[in-house]
C-alpha cells in the first residue's frame, strides 16, 4: 500500500475544463471516495491517476514519487470497472490470472496468487467455471479478483456496483469494506451514490463540476457541510430548505424567522460567524430534525406519507409552496391530508448565505 499525493492536478479536452486545479491526499491504507452527481468528473480523475488519461496540469505522487508522466503499469494501480470484462472463454481462474500470465509470470507462482485471491474473494469453488455461469456479483469478484493479485500499491474503482440489483449491492458492499480491512490497502473509489460513500469511506471527497466541494469523514460531512450543495448531497432523503430573515445576533446564536414554516423566532447557535440583521439566508435541516407541535396552529399539509416500517417519511407542502420531508417517529402520526404543525430543531439546523455557504 502506499499513499497518494495530487498536487494542482488538472484535466481539459481543448478548451473544456473537466477537472479545475485540485490537491488532494489519500493517506497509505485510507478509504477515499470521490462522490458527486453524474458528469462532475469523478471517472475522469480516476482515470487521470490510474494513467488512463493524461494530465494537463499539477503532478501526481504515489508513495512518494512522482508518477505524473509514467504508464499505468509503472504506477502499481489496479482499476475495477462498472463492465467486468471478464473473457468468457477462460474459466475464473483464467480470468483472475490472466493480466500475471501476460507479465511472463511463472505458473506456480501465477496459480498460489489466484487461489490466494480467491480465497479473499470467497471465489475457490468457482475456479473452474466460466463467466457465463457466475452471477453478476460472483463476476464482479472475478473483476476484483483481477486487480489483487496485481497485488498493486493502490486499488482504483470506478462504479464497481452500479450495475448489480439493489440487494446484491448492499450486500458487495459489504464484501468491499471487508476486502479493505483484509488487504489493508489504499482504495480509491468512485460512485455517485452518497449512501456507498458514506457507508464506506473513511475520507468522502464531494465533487461537484470538476471541483472539491469539501473533504471529510462521513459523518463530519454529514453534521457539518460547508455548503449547501454538500448538504444536500450527503444525507438521504435530502436536508430541507427555506428561506430566512436575521432579526437579530446575539452571544446563543443568530435570532432568525423563517416565514415559510413560522411566524415565531428561533436562534441558530450552530453558526461560524455573523450575519447582518436583516440579512436573507437560507435555514437548513434534516428530516430527522424536527418534531411535530400541537396546539400552535398548522403550518403544513401533508401531501404523501411514506411508511418504511422503522420511520416513516411524511412529505409536507407549507402555505407558501415550500415542499419539506419530516421524519415521524414513534406515536408521531400523520395522514394524507392532514394540517399538521411542526418546528425544525434549532440546536441542529444550519444557515447558508446567498451563495450557498455556510454562515
Ligand atoms: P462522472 O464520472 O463524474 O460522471 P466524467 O469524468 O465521466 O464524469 O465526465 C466529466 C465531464 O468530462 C463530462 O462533462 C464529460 O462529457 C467530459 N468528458 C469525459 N471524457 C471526455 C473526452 N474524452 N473528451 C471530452 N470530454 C470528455
Ligand atoms: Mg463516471
Amino acid at each position: 500500500m502506499a499513499d497518494l499525493r495530487l498536487n494542482r492536478v488538472a484535466k481539459s479536452y481543448g478548451i473544456h475544463s473537466v477537472i479545475e486545479p485540485l490537491d488532494l491526499v489519500a493517506d497509505a491504507g485510507e478509504f477515499v471516495v470521490f462522490v458527486g452527481p453524474s458528469g462532475c468528473g469523478k471517472s475522469t480523475l480516476l482515470r487521470v491517476i490510474a494513467g488512463l488519461e493524461t494530465t494537463t496540469g499539477g503532478e501526481i505522487e504515489i508513495g512518494g514519487k512522482v508518477v505524473t508522466h509514467l504508464s499505468p503499469v509503472d504506477r502499481g494501480v489496479a482499476m475495477v470497472f462498472q463492465s467486468y470484462a471478464l473473457y468468457p472463454h477462460m474459466t475464473v481462474a483464467e480470468n483472475i490470472g490472466f493480466g500475471l500470465k501476460i507479465a511472463g509470470v511463472p505458473k506456480d507462482q501465477r496459480k498460489a496468487k489466484v487461489e490466494k485471491a480467491a480465497e479473499v474473494l470467497q471465489l475457490t469453488p468457482l475456479l473452474q467455471r466460466k463467466p457465463k455461469a457466475l452471477s453478476g456479483g460472483q463476476r464482479q469478484r472475478v473483476a476484483i479478483g483481477r486487480a489483487i493479485v496485481k497485488e498493486p500499491r493502490i486499488f482504483l474503482f470506478d462504479e464497481p456496483l452500479s450495475n448489480l440489483d439493489a440487494e446484491l449491492r448492499v450486500q458487495m458492499r459489504l464484501e468491499i469494506a471487508r476486502l479493505h480491512q483484509e488487504l489493508g490497502a489504499t482504495m480509491i473509489y468512485v460512485t455517485h451514490d452518497q449512501v456507498e460513500a458514506m457507508t464506506l469511506a473513511d475520507k468522502i471527497v464531494v465533487l461537484r463540476s470538476g471541483k472539491i466541494e469539501q473533504v471529510g469523514n462521513p459523518m463530519s460531512l454529514y453534521e457539518n457541510p460547508d455548503n449547501t450543495f454538500v448538504a444536500g448531497f450527503i444525507g438521504s432523503p435530502k436536508m430541507n430548505f427555506v428561506s430566512c430573515v436575521v432579526d437579530e445576533v446575539n452571544e446563543s446564536g443568530i435570532v432568525a424567522r423563517a416565514p415559510d414554516i413560522s411566524p415565531g423566532q428561533f436562534t441558530v447557535s450552530r453558526t461560524r460567524g455573523s450575519a447582518a440583521i436583516g440579512a436573507s439566508l437560507t435555514l437548513g435541516f434534516r428530516p430527522e430534525h424536527v418534531k411535530l407541535i400541537e396546539d400552535q396552529g398548522a403550518n403544513a399539509r401533508v401531501e404523501v406519507v411514506e411508511r418504511l416500517g422503522n420511520v416513516t417519511y411524511a412529505h409536507v407542502k407549507t402555505p407558501q409552496d415550500a415542499h419539506l420531508i419530516l421524519e415521524l417517529r414513534g406515536d408521531e402520526r400523520a395522514s394524507q391530508g392532514d394540517s399538521i404543525c411542526f418546528m425544525p430543531d434549532p440546536e441542529r439546523a444550519l444557515l447558508f448565505d446567498a451563495n450557498g455557504d455556510r454562515v
